[in-house]
């Protein structure tokens, strides 16, 4: 499969599960506080190459792909390089630079299930959600319980390895991913012609 033609399959994947999510919104109750960036504000985020196919396809089509990449080798902390803190002072309070193009993990966590040993769905959330919304998020627990529909993590990274095993397989820290999927395109594009624009919808 080319790499646009990836790109567009991840993106596919991305519109279904922000879908579901939304549904899951409405049906739980729960949601991310506004400005809030703790999730991101951490130095253990694990991500595979392909779910930023699409930010480094972006960046390439936009002629930022080198500069991106040397960035990112630049970069010295484990925190995505992505985030934007809103000031030295206040790390956890910040935003998403490309929130267009975040990762699957970015989209999974807070409103996605984990399975337990026993099979059992369990929301992934942070302590914030759990400890300020405990109404919606007890209600949660309990429309899990009943196996009411929720995204769960391991379906949707088996459906992003579908659109390449090798790197939907591979986990890392979420800079080292974004980096590997720059130099996928990059080298993909080294003795090929430019992409064309994507075509307008009507
Ligand atoms: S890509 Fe965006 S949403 Fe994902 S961890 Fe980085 S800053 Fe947060």
């Amino acid at each position: 499969m080319s790499i646009v033609r990836k790109v567009r399959a991840i993106e596919r994947l991305f519109d279904r599960l922000d879908g579901e999510i939304k549904v899951f919104q409405q049906t739980s109750g729960l949601h991310c506080y506004a400005g809030c960036g703790k999730c991101c504000n951490k130095s253990d985020i694990d991500a595979s190459p392909l779910e930023f196919l699409p930010l480094a396809f972006h960046w390439f089509i936009n002629h930022e792909a080198e500069q991106k990449l040397e960035l990112l080798n630049q970069e010295q902390s484990p925190i995505c390089h992505i985030y934007s803190p809103l000031s030295i002072g206040h790390l956890t309070n910040g935003s998403c630079q490309i929130y267009q193009h975040r990762g699957l993990i970015c989209r999974l966590f807070g409103y996605g299930a984990s399975k337990d040993k026993l099979g059992q769905l369990r929301l992934v959330t942070c302590k914030l959600i759990k400890e300020n919304q405990l109404e919606s998020y007890e209600k949660t627990q309990q429309l899990l319980k009943d196996a009411e529909y929720v995204p769960v993590f391991s379906d949707y990274y088996k459906k992003l390895a579908q659109i390449d095993f090798h790197l939907g397989n591979q986990i890392m820290p979420i800079n080292e991913a974004m980096k590997e999927a720059l130099e996928v395109v990059l080298s993909h594009y080294a003795y090929r012609p430019f992409p064309r624009p994507r075509k307008k919808a009507a």
